[in-house]
């Protein structure tokens, strides 16, 4: 009997893709093949992205995509929580689940097309699928969320913090490691939160009790032998005691906080965690723990309420801590948002825009400045892409896909996943060039 075969589509955010990257591993395991095309599969699954209009926009029209080429759709994902959207566009879909719901997803692909009776246990490699290069992967340590930010529906779709006992969470990047994965990037809603759910509960790592902790965690990831990088921390007190790691080159000098703004006043009514904490004061002492700390942030610009004197405020902060890379989304008032019951005042689109020109200037100049001081340095980069000898790469203070690159000419071939020392002889405002030596 041949194998059923499973064509998948991935929208959405990293932690959408490590959702896929699951399901993917279950669906190879059970001796599915994953084909390339819709047409000619015995059915799709579309894992959708709910979190804004524009992602809703997309994956409605990839579902129309999958249904015109084949017919037989199951779709999963934070779309999955609003079912009624989907149905209404395209009422013949065959099962609608939400995110993380492997099993529903995996028992609508049993019913549609039932798995093969084969041994297939070893199709499956012991790292799992995964749908980032094969260097760099991520590692989701939560799901869910305990704050409550105005403008986000993620706890409405996946509901409050669920840790990963630490254990697991170490097992799964040891594995990785030893498949050959040379940067670790450790996601979740709220990293700074880990193990608050499980009151920081033990767990067996090797031969010892590690706690569910931030701190805990960072500590033995720094000693798996492979690049750490942490995403979505908040500014608490206790991030103090990460910076440490990273003055020691255990994990990288790279936080990825999204501040969202700067204004007290916008920061209360986004509800944002961590909103009273005096970030300029932190991150000054961050540096001087560990000068070459790389920060990257995400803003929205737009808020409803913002005035220009909380978007001035918001350029000044820019200028006083001089983040290495930012962001900037113009607010977006998604359905089911506290933030649209607020009673404030909504920014104008053209206003939004203008603010949005400015932010971008703005670091545009900060930012290219502090590429400017890198020139003349000699810096580990790790190799994204290779063409022979010209090469795409990114140093430790960039993360792949949002930060940016390293462009490497080498005299000997360079392959992807390589760690080499680069020579920079030049900067713009994103990006680095230099000289493999
Ligand atoms: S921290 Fe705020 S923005 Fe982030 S997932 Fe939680 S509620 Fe949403």
């Amino acid at each position: 009997m041949n194998a059923p075969r499973v064509s998948f589509v991935s929208l959405g955010c990293p932690k959408a893709l490590v959702d896929s990257e699951r399901i993917l591993t279950r669906l190879r395991a059970e001796g599915y093949e994953i084909a390339r095309k819709h047409d000619g599969a015995d059915l799709v699954v579309v894992n959708t992205c709910g979190f804004l209009d524009s992602a809703r926009d997309e994956s409605l029209a990839a579902i129309g995509e999958a249904m015109a080429e084949n017919g037989k759709v199951i779709v999963t994902g934070c779309m999955g929580a609003t079912p009624e959207l989907i149905r209404e566009k395209h009422p013949n879909v065959l099962a609608i689940t939400g995110p993380q719901a492997y099993e529903s997803v995996m028992a609508a692909v049993h019913e549609a097309a039932p798995p093969a009776h084969e041994p297939f246990v070893d199709l499956i490699p012991p790292q799992g699928v995964k749908l980032t290069p094969r260097h760099y992967a991520y590692l989701k340590i939560s799901e869910g969320c305990n704050n409550r930010c105005s403008f986000c529906i993620i706890p409405a779709l996946r509901g409050d913090l669920a840790s990963r006992p630490v254990g697991d969470v170490l097992r799964e990047a040891e594995r990785l490691v030893a498949a050959g994965v040379k940067e670790l990037l450790v996601i979740s809603q709220d990293t700074s939160a880990y193990g608050v759910d499980l009151k920081y509960a033990p767990s067996l790592w090797r031969d010892r009790e590690v706690r569910t902790r931030f701190l805990d965690l960072s500590r033995e990831l720094g000693e798996l032998g492979a690049w750490v990088r942490m995403h979505y921390v908040y500014p608490y007190p206790h991030v103090d005691e990460v910076i440490p790691l990273m003055a020691e080159h255990r994990i990288l000098p790279y936080l990825d906080i999204p501040f969202q703004h700067a204004s007290p006043r916008v920061l209360k009514n986004m509800r944002r965690p961590a909103h009273q904490e005096r970030t300029l004061e932190r991150i000054g002492r961050w540096r001087e723990t560990c000068p070459d700390l790389a920060l990257r942030s995400t803003f929205i610009v737009g808020f409803p309420g913002e005035t220009e004197e909380d978007f001035e405020m918001l350029l000044d902060w820019l200028d006083e801590a001089k983040i290495e890379r930012a962001g900037c989304f113009k607010y977006e008032p998604v359905g089911g948002a506290k933030a649209n019951d607020l009673g404030l005042e909504p920014v104008p689109e053209e206003v939004k825009e203008a603010r949005w020109n400015r932010f971008m200037a703005r670091q545009q100049k900060i930012s290219t400045g502090l590429l400017k001081k890198k020139v003349g340095k000699r810096l580990p980069v790790i190799i994204d892409e290779a063409n022979g000898t010209a090469a795409k790469g990114r140093t430790k203070y960039d993360a792949p896909e949002i930060d940016g690159s390293v462009h490497v000419r080498s005299r000997r071939p360079l392959r992807v996943g390589d760690i080499v020392t680069v020579k920079i002889d030049e900067a713009d405002a994103y990006d680095l060039y230099g000289q493999a030596v």
